[in-house]
């Protein structure tokens, strides 16, 4: 008897041990690739943890039918698929990202080891996210009938409220749609947020007038021009959209109203080699702190270009491409007196009881720009809302807005991508939001959606 004990004992330690192996020594890399037959291997003898918002809600979490076979449910549906993600037919979203903290258990050994010896799993571990129901319920919801995506996050830790993408997929019934979620044009599984390349259109006129400033520090204020409605660039108009005619504006008025002559005007001044190593300090052409799949935004701008080329540049036509977590990166980082902080999705890991396990603290990423300047391009975002293309996000009982608008040509006549990028402050509570909002190709002549998608999200802010 004690003969068996023992071998059950020296049976456990060699596949505790093991377990050691693959869970801790091989890390976490071998065990977040979906394919890998170790999370299958850890899958049996674990129960995948749940996924909660900020909030306390289940996003995520494993049943058991009545033939005892496991399954996921997300009682969220369609909102969370691109964040949370799914576990049918690949992995995607925190599922993917977070695979060995959920697959792994913080059960005690003692415990373990009953499990084993019954044939019972351990209770996997459990992910804390920083997402906030209340918040991508009023995203979600005000971007019924767009494609794109909005990204609510706090401007002071980094920590995403809310991510959104549409259109998306139920992660309850990814087998049954699949045909359906691979074959459709509009590509339900892209999580624009973050997968999205997009032209910034006039969003990128925030980093023209940056490098503007930093190059003209002496006489930024004494800016003029006569904005007569069209520019010409090596034979080819410039037109400010729909041919307005903004007449003399500084440059705070070039922002406000976002006039394209005015800063095809004052680009074609700039020394481009600074404006390269401006963008690239900016985060264009680079790896963003994410944990989800992403795409690293494109900027090329060549001093061998056109003059037409390098106009487009300046106001965000042309070759150079965004994604919305780049743009609420560079937005959060001015709202931040120019610290960029880590974008954060997961706050802790915690056992089946509900004990921390492991804490994931804020973290500062880099200063993208200086305090003057970012409170500079504060004031200015300030008159984009006070007078410029963002007017209707004034009056909320609580927030002061700050913000740029952009109308990105797609190439289709009459069709493009709104932006609104931005943040909202309370002064009482000294709380600022950064939004990012783009809907993709829609009728020009609506005035700005983005705009009024941001306007739904901060009701609930505010
Ligand atoms: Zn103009």
């Amino acid at each position: 008897m004690v003969m068996v004990a023992y071998m059950f004992f020296g049976m456990f330690l060699i596949l505790a041990g093991y377990f050691i192996y693959v869970a801790g020594i091989m890390g976490p890399k071998h065990v977040n690739n979906p394919y890998n037959k170790l999370v299958g291997l850890l899958a049996e003898s674990v129960v995948r943890g749940s996924i909660y918002s900020a909030d306390g809600e289940v996003l995520a979490s494993t049943g058991t039918d009545e033939n005892g076979q496991e399954y996921r449910t997300y009682p969220y549906g369609e909102e969370y698929c691109h964040t949370v993600g799914s576990i049918e037919e690949g992995v995607y979203g925190l599922e993917a990202a977070c695979q060995y903290d959920l697959l792994s258990s913080a059960d005690p050994v003692w415990k373990k080891f009953l499990h084993d010896m019954s044939g019972k799993k351990d209770t996997g571990n459990s992910i804390v996210t920083t997402l906030d129901t209340k918040v991508t319920r009023a995203a979600y919801e005000a971007m019924e009938g767009y494609q794109g995506s909005a990204i609510v996050m706090d401007s002071r830790t980094g920590e995403i409220l809310a991510m959104v993408s549409r259109p998306g997929y139920d992660p309850n019934k990814v087998s049954k749609t699949w045909e359906d979620i691979t074959t459709r044009e509009d590509s339900p599984l892209l999580n624009r947020a973050t997968q999205g390349l997009y032209t910034p259109g006039s969003i990128f006129k925030i980093i023209t007038l940056y490098e503007y400033l930093q190059e003209h520090k002496e006489d930024a204020a004494s800016y003029s021009y006569e904005c007569l409605g069209g520019i010409d660039v090596d034979g080819t108009g410039i037109h400010c959209s729909n041919g307005t005619s903004h007449g003399t504006v500084d440059l705070e008025d070039s922002f406000a109203y976002s006039c394209n002559c005015s800063f095809v005007n004052l680009g074609l001044t700039l020394d481009l080699t600074r404006f390269q190593k401006t963008a690239k300090q900016l985060l264009f052409n680079s790896k963003l702190p994410m944990i989800l799949d992403y795409k690293k935004s494109e900027f090329s701008l060549k001093d061998t270009d056109s003059d037409f080329v390098k106009a487009q540049t300046f106001f965000g036509q042309g070759e150079t491409l965004i994604t919305p977590l780049h743009a609420a990166i560079l937005v959060q980082a001015i709202a931040n007196d120019g610290m960029a902080m880590k974008p954060k999705l997961v706050s802790k890991i915690v056992d089946g009881q509900g004990n921390t396990v492991k804490e994931n603290k804020n973290g500062e990423y880099q200063r993208l720009f200086d305090k003057t300047s970012a409170q500079e391009l504060k004031e200015y975002m300030k008159s984009v809302v006070d007078y410029g293309t963002a007017k209707r996000l004034q009056g909320f009982t609580n927030l002061t807005v700050y913000g740029k608008t952009g109308t990105a040509q797609t190439g289709n006549k009459g069709i493009a991508h709104s932006w609104f990028v931005g943040f909202a402050e309370n002064a009482a509570t000294n709380q600022s939001y950064t939004v990012v909002v783009v809907t993709e190709s829609v009728d020009e002549t609506v005035a700005a959606p983005s705009v009024s998608v941001t306007k739904e999200i901060l009701k609930v802010l505010d």
